[in-house]
């Protein structure tokens, strides 16, 4: 609203998000496994390799907000150098825990930093990183242009914006057999993993309601950032976006 306070419909969202993610984060990775048939890695692993983190040995700083339980930060610093530091944001401290846990066994700790914080609302300080990620997440954020404007704040100049997102179908045909597939199998089968389709239900939802490939390359280029480009993953049931704070 004008005054700065968040709607009933908006806190709803915020909440409805929360308790998503509350009752999914111990399964969270099978679920992500099970229901993109493994695809959210190879889209994962494109979008680092498309951000090309540097291998020297000079300082970068990261960071990887709606991170969860830290896929995008850990094969972040899997391809950078030694001096690649991540900082792994959530609003959800459940999924963060199980993040922390992922970065003690896989020897992440020295290398990450673990911080609870609202992707609209970022606590850090203004042009504190050299890149920033987003997978999965700007999707379930309230208000997506205050998302990208928090993230060309806290962005260094010369810094890099990535966004990996479920995106349009651009195959003609193989869009009815998609649409059928995450309306009638994903609730069903988050139902049966977690014991609740709910969640899975607002999953394909908030899918729907996404802006298309060209709408959201607008929508980060009014945030303020320059050369925005996407590409589409696996005829675009995914899509990557890139853009430059110059
Ligand atoms: N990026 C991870 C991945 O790709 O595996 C996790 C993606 S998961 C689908 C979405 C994440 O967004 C959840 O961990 C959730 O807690 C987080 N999230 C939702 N709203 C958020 C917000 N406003 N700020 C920060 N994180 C948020």
């Amino acid at each position: 609203t004008h005054f700065g306070f968040r709607t009933v419909e908006e806190d709803a969202k915020q909440g409805m998000v929360h308790s998503v993610f509350e009752k999914v984060a111990a399964r969270y990775d099978l679920m992500n496994d099970l229901m993109s048939g493994g695809l959210h890695r190879p889209w994962k692993d494109a979008m680092i390799a498309w951000l090309a983190p540097p291998k020297s040995a000079r300082p970068y700083a990261h960071i990887d907000v709606a991170g969860g339980t830290g896929d995008v930060a850990f094969r972040l610093l899997d391809r950078a150098g030694p001096h690649a530091h991540v900082t792994l944001c959530d609003i959800n401290p459940h999924m963060l825990g199980v993040g922390k846990a992922r970065a003690e066994a896989g020897g992440y700790k020295e290398r990450t930093e673990i911080t609870c914080g609202n992707a609209e609302s970022l606590p850090f300080p203004d042009k504190s990183f050299d890149s920033y990620t987003i997978a999965f997440g700007i999707r379930n954020v309230t208000h997506i242009e205050r998302a990208l404007a928090e993230a060309y704040r806290v962005l260094k100049p010369g810094g890099r914006f990535l966004c990996l997102e479920f995106s349009q179908m651009v195959l003609p045909g193989i869009d009815k057999i998609y649409d059928a597939y995450s309306f009638a199998v994903i609730p069903r089968m988050g139902g049966w993993v977690t014991g609740d389709p709910d969640p899975y239900q607002y999953l394909v939802e908030s899918i729907r309601q996404f802006p298309d490939q060209e709408r959201f390359a607008a929508m980060i280029r009014e945030a303020g950032f320059a050369r925005v480009q996407y590409r589409n993953l696996s005829g675009g049931v995914a899509a990557i976006h890139s853009g430059w704070r110059l």
